[in-house]
């Protein structure tokens, strides 16, 4: 892409290739700048105030952490919107003995590392510690997951499993047909010569598995996260360690065994990065993460809303912040004196705001749209789901405990006419959220397989077929006492093929481009999960934003292809790093 302005491009281009020696391709921080480097080499430029692009988790916790790292700035929330929050959105109703939430969106948290510990801290410093509520790795909801295949539900073996049942499942379930012939097969894969080069999720593990227990296994994971396809689906962006033991292993159980029993770890920079600066930064976190340990997931009461409404009460608590909602954005730029981000809003009877620098979390096609030198994120397009949420009144509607089950690629259409993608049993993953005695599920719709549809059902129709869905699975035929039907236009972002190098050539185009003073976050880039925002709000903010190199970060500088790896192991409870590996 073509900088606005020409003129410096020389200059530009001078500091990629001089100031990041280790990044050729402008994917390294320079070597000497930790990335959570508070102290800048020598001033650069003083900002003067910032702006935050959307309001969702990813822009209110980019606006938090800004007004902690810079009390004294001004610091605005745009959101095109009345209310923020994005796609976390809890809506409590009440209902005969007591009251339900409905999740229009996320519904729990995974105590993940090193993303789950910002969330986590991120939930500490908001007072909210003591409304969380968890569902422990040994509640029904942790231990039974299901995959509906072909007619019937299949408990998968996780942790805890013993032998025995998992190999009876392996013979008698038709849906690990397969299982054993692919790992006998395993031993005698080779590794193809473009190792590293990214593939979909799908066709990385036919290698090692078969195109039917891709189907039948991996496809319903990425329909519960991504809602997404396993043939299209990014390999480097979503199981970076996979193809890593690939390549450093010459396959993956020779990969699968040295993690296993090596006490040296393998890890991504960037995240032992931040977990060395989380734990010297916040020495309270470790013994937080403790009290976490047997927890599988957990949610807030009065549901995940909470969150947003807390950030939203401090924002607001804070004089130097201001939220501005049912303002859009429609355009930006870089001002001719480049210095500051213009910023053309609806707010017609205003002059155009200015600010030193810019905090994007908007969807990537949208930013795209507003700034069309960052063309490459035209592509990071997202799909739709349709999320029906019914509470029944008797408590035990459901044939089966547990958190709920997915549905595979492989059952053809013919028998899922509904497109549905799997349903949750809310009462069982997030228990303690409601009041009213009962049973909740949500059953989730669309994704992927909408992706050609000009249209979509209404609620009514929505309703109907989250019914059908029901009946037919689970024999459910009992009438709800409450509903909930949203259509989520657009919701989670796609991580196809080539995402990390799109990554890589928006973050050069952001540089060239925007010289440092737009930066982006959110769930279009690293992450789709609530813990994947959180930290890629604070990894935005804490960059520095002024200083030699303040123009080199974008938010993605370790997003782009081939990141760096390192091997740690936990010394004396500190995490150790020591060797850098390609
Ligand atoms: C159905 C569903 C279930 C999910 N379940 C889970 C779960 O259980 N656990 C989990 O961890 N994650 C889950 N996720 C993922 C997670 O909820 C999202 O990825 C996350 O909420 C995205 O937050 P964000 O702030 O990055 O983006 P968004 O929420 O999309 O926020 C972007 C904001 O920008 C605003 N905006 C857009 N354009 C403009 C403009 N031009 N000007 C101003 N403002 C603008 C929007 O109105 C919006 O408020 C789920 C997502 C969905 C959709």
């Amino acid at each position: 892409m073509a900088p606005r302005h020409p003129e410096n491009l020389l200059e530009v281009l001078l500091k990629q290739c001089y100031l990041q020696p280790r990044c050729a391709a402008g994917q390294r921080r320079p070597l000497h700048v930790s990335r959570y480097t508070t102290q800048a080499a020598h001033e650069y430029h003083k900002p003067d105030s910032f702006a935050v692009l959307g309001g969702g988790i990813s822009g209110l916790a980019s606006a938090f952490y800004l007004s902690k790292k810079h009390p004294d700035k001004k610091i605005t929330l745009y959101e095109q919107s009345s209310r923020v929050g994005g796609w976390v959105q809890s809506k409590k109703v009440d209902v005969g003995d007591g009251s339900i939430v409905f999740e229009e969106g996320p519904r729990t948290l995974r105590c993940t590392m090193p993303n789950g510990m910002v969330a986590l801290d991120l939930i500490r410093q908001l007072g909210l510690e003591n409304e969380i509520l968890r569902t422990k790795k040994d509640a029904i909801a942790a231990r039974n997951r299901f995959i509906y295949y072909p007619d019937h539900l299949v408990r998968v073996p996780g942790p805890g499993s013993s032998f025995f049942s998992i190999l009876s499942a392996v013979i008698r379930e038709p849906v690990f047909r397969e299982s054993f012939t692919s790992i006998l097969r395993e031993p005698f894969k080779t590794v193809p010569s473009a190792a590293g080069e990214d593939e979909s999720v799908g066709s990385f593990l036919e290698r090692y598995t078969s195109t039917v227990l891709v189907n039948n296994l991996v496809s319903p994971l990425l329909h519960g996260i991504y809602a997404g396809d396993v043939w299209k689906l990014s390999v480097n962006s979503i199981f970076p360690m996979l193809p890593f033991l690939e390549r450093t292993h010459g396959g993956l159980l020779p990969g699968a065994l040295d993690l296993l029993f090596s006490s040296e770890k393998p890890a991504l920079e960037r995240d032992t990065d931040l977990i060395q600066h989380l734990l010297q930064e916040q020495p309270t976190l470790r013994g937080q993460l403790l009290e976490m340990k047997d927890t599988s997931v957990f949610t807030l009461k009065g549901g995940l809303g909470s969150l947003v409404t807390r950030l939203e009460e401090v924002l607001q608590q804070n004089k130097n912040v201001v939220i501005r909602k049912d303002a859009q954005i429609e355009a930006l730029e870089l001002n001719r004196t480049m210095d500051t981000i213009q910023l053309t809003t609806n707010l017609k009877d205003e002059p155009k705001p200015n600010h030193a620098f810019a905090i994007s979390t908007l969807p990537a096609q949208t930013l795209a749209k507003l700034a069309p030198e960052l063309d490459s994120l035209n592509d990071v397009h997202s799909v739709t789901v349709m999320i029906v949420s019914l509470f029944f009144n008797n408590p035990n509607v459901l044939p089966a405990n547990g958190f709920g089950y997915l549905i595979p690629q492989s059952i053809p259409l013919e028998q899922n006419p509904e497109r549905a993608l799997g349903v949750v049993f809310d009462s069982d993953a997030a228990p303690g959220v409601d009041t009213a005695k009962g049973t909740k599920v949500t059953v989730m719709l669309g994704g992927h397989w909408w992706d050609d549809f000009s249209s979509y059902p209404d609620e009514e129709e929505g309703m109907r077929m989250a019914r059908t869905v029901l009946a037919r699975h689970l024999g459910i035929v009992d009438e709800p006492i409450a509903n909930n039907v949203r259509l989520l236009k657009n919701c989670l972002p796609q991580y196809t093929v080539g995402h990390q190098a799109r990554l890589g050539r928006t973050h050069r185009d952001l540089q060239t481009s925007f010289r440092g003073r737009l930066r982006v976050a959110g769930n279009s880039y690293g992450g789709v999960g609530i813990n994947d925002c959180i930290r890629s709000a604070y990894d935005v903010a804490m960059l520095p934003t002024e200083g030699s190199y303040f123009d080199t970060y974008t938010g993605l500088n370790n997003l782009g292809p081939n990141p760096q790896w390192v091997k740690f192991k936990m010394v004396k409870r500190q995490v150790q790093v020591n060797t850098v590996t390609k």
